[in-house]
C-alpha cells in the first residue's frame, strides 16, 4: 500500500483519521499514550535532524540533494507531521485550530511594522514563541 495518489490537497483530519485507524488494526492504541508519541515525535525530529546533520547552509530547495536525499528528507518530515497528528489527537487538542490561532497570536505579538523594522535592523525573532 505504497501507492500515493496525485491530489491536491491532504486534510490534518484524514491524517488523523488514517493513524487512528492504523493504531486500531495493529492493537497500538495501548501503546499510544501522550509521553510515548511526544518521545516518538521528538526521535523523529532527531532522524530529522540528522539529514541536515553536517551538510552546513543549504540553499532553499535544496538545488544540490539527489532525489533519494529529497525522497527521505520528504519520509522523515511525514513521520515528524504524522507522530505530531497523532499526539495532538489523543491529548484531544484539534492541532489545524490550535495552529491558526498561534498564527493569529503571533501576527499580534510581531505586528508587520514591527517585523520589517526588524528586518531592515538585521534583528531576528523566532514565530515560536
Ligand atoms: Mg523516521
Amino acid at each position: 500500500m505504497t501507492e500515493v495518489s496525485e491530489r491536491e490537497c491532504v486534510t490534518l483530519e484524514e491524517l488523523k483519521k488514517k493513524m487512528a485507524d492504523f493504531a486500531r488494526e495493529r492493537d497500538w492504541d495501548q501503546f499510544h499514550s501522550p509521553r510515548n508519541l511526544l518521545l516518538a515525535l521528538v526521535g523523529e525530529v532527531g532522524e530529522l535532524s540528522e539529514i541536515f546533520q553536517w551538510k552546513g547552509e543549504v540553499p532553499k530547495g535544496l538545488p544540490d540533494w539527489k532525489e533519494e536525499e529529497k525522497v527521505h528528507l520528504g519520509e522523515e518530515l511525514s513521520d515528524v507531521l504524522l507522530y505530531l497528528v497523532r499526539l495532538s489527537d489523543i491529548c484531544g487538542v484539534d492541532l489545524g485550530k490550535a495552529a491558526l490561532r498561534k498564527v493569529q497570536l503571533n501576527a499580534i505579538k510581531y505586528p508587520v511594522k514591527l517585523n520589517n523594522d526588524d528586518n531592515n535592523n538585521n534583528k531576528s525573532f523566532s514565530e515560536s514563541d
